[in-house]
């Protein structure tokens, strides 16, 4: 990419005329609150419904309607607010955020504005160089719109109130982010926390998971921070990245050309690769915000924040430690290991079914290895995995065990595909057990010594290369079931 001076790490930096920049980065994340119903209404949030049939007189703010807070959406943020351990505010308060459009039926959103529910926290990252802090401003609750669909009907722009009213919590980030890399590293780590405690799906592709981009440059070494703008609602990482790298070239440009970058609302166009000017960045003033006079100030007690706080699961950042200190993982494994919530239950599953003989080192191969290259082969989930935990820990019990080869073993992992088959089944039914009787190898390697005997004196004679062909032949006469650390000892012995 034009411009990148160094990407050593996960630092990335501009070069023009001996100007070194750097970017910073601030997100704004929208994460949609897993719940069953609406934040103010009892209407079903749950995806992929006709258009309009999920849509209350609340939604589509009926004269008169009153909105009704719904707990569980309160008790969600609350739980993500101490998975990010971050301040939980005994009052906040709801308020109308102005601004006309045909998807938003009130004329406002609620959103809470001057009074977050939640107050400063923090996200740590597992960069490549080490760890990093990401600040974390607030999260607040807030109101989704609707959907403006364009592309259906030729004339017009038709409206789906299916989302309208569903309960967001928007997470703001300090401007602590460097680089795609980072941000990568953050979006992911956000939506890790979120999964692990319920409250999000994470998923980006149904729009669970968005995030305006908020990015500026500024000579690397300078404190102040640069005019930013904001590229809102980008639904992949993939695209965040691009959207930034494009970005921060684009205001460098400017800046070296001696001119000012201004403050605005662009857009990121997926196909061309660019952000465009959507609108000059609006101030608060311009939504008039005022306390919605519908909704009471929300008031938790200690008492209910402690009680979620009981029910707070075992984090990533903390499921990491004890991977490390209980199973002796390398940090590097654990990271991975813990990242998604379902792949740490899957990992702890297969070392419970390990039993007392248990071999770490195979069950952390086996799964970033084999399983994770099938799942990524036929593009599922690990909870959706073709074999089952039991059955894999009971395949790498019989490696561990000497009952068959790792070799062999890659035969069996592809038969188990075929309907998560047991594999001790497997290696009964077609005879794959490891061939481990000295007598019935020795027999084996006297027949293939004496079938290539120029090879064996030749071998006697120094070259010692041709050991390796006389284990390849034991192996091969044996259907690939010969122990291999047998045949090297018989084969010493005999050569
Ligand atoms: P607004 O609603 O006006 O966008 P918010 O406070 O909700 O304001 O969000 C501002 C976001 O922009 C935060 O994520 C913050 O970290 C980020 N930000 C603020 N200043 C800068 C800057 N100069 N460069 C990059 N990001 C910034
Ligand atoms: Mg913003």
């Amino acid at each position: 990419m034009d411009g990148i001076m160094s990407k050593k790490n996960s630092e990335y930096l501009i070069e023009r005329n001996d100007n070194i920049y750097e970017v910073v980065i601030g997100l704004e994340v929208h994460a949609q609150v897993t719940s069953n119903s609406k934040l103010f209404s009892s209407s079903s949030t749950k995806f992929g419904a006709e258009p309009n049939t999920q849509v209350s007189l609340v939604d589509a703010a009926f004269p008169g309607m009153l909105p009704v807070i719904n707990e569980y959406c309160v008790k969600q943020a609350i739980k993500t607010g101490i998975g990010l351990k971050a301040k939980i505010n005994n009052k906040s308060v709801f308020d109308r955020k102005n601004y006309f459009y045909a998807d938003l039926p009130q004329g406002y959103q609620i959103s809470q504005y001057k009074y977050p529910i939640v107050g400063e926290g923090n996200v740590i990252l597992d960069m490549p160089e080490g760890q990093k802090q990401v600040g974390i401003e607030r999260l607040h609750l807030e109101q989704d719109a609707g959907k403006s669909i364009h592309d259906v009907d030729p004339s017009n722009t038709l409206v789906d109130l299916n989302r309208s009213g569903v309960a967001l919590m928007e997470i703001v980030s300090k401007p602590d982010l460097r680089s795609p890399d980072e941000v990568n590293a953050y979006i992911k780590k956000l939506r890790s926390i979120m999964r692990y405690l319920g409250t999000c799906d994470g998923n980006m592709q149904e729009g669970s998971l968005r995030a305006d981009v908020n990015v500026s440059v500024r000579i690397k070494g300078s404190t102040d921070l640069g005019t930013r703008c904001e590229i809102k609602n980008v639904n992949s990482i993939k695209f965040m990245q691009m959207a930034i790298i494009y970005e921060a070239n684009r205001q460098v440009d400017l800046i070296e050309d001696g001119e000012e970058i201004d403050q605005e609302t662009r857009l990121f166009d997926t196909k061309k690769n660019e952000t465009r000017s959507m609108r000059s960045k609006e101030d608060a003033h311009d939504y008039r915000y005022f306390p919605d006079p519908d909704l009471l100030p929300l008031e938790v007690t200690d008492e209910f924040i402690d009680q979620i706080k009981s029910e707070i699961p075992e984090l990533p950042d903390d499921k990491k430690k004890r991977f490390i200190d209980e199973f002796k993982v390398s940090p590097y494994e654990a990271t991975i290991l813990v990242s998604d919530i379902d792949t740490a239950k899957y990992f702890e599953e297969v070392v419970a079914k390990m039993g007392k003989n248990r071999d770490m080192k195979l069950a952390v191969n086996w799964i970033t290895g084999e399983l994770f290259a099938v799942l990524n082969n036929k593009n599922i989930e690990i909870a959706q995995s073709p074999i089952s935990a039991k059955n894999l820990a009971k395949l790498i019990n019989l490696i561990k065990n000497g009952t068959i080869s790792g070799k062999i073993a890659k035969t069996i992992f592809e038969l188990m595909l075929d309907g998560d088959i047991d594999p001790q089944i497997i290696v009964e039914e077609k005879g794959l057990k490891q061939e481990s009787n000295p007598k019935a190898l020795e027999a084996l390697i006297d027949k293939i010594i004496n079938d290539n005997r120029e090879k064996a004196i030749e071998y006697k004679q120094g070259k010692e290369k041709l050991f390796g062909f006389f284990v390849g032949q034991a192996m091969k006469a044996s259907g690939g079931k010969a122990n291999p650390q047998l045949i090297n000892e018989i084969l010493k012995k005999k050569l």
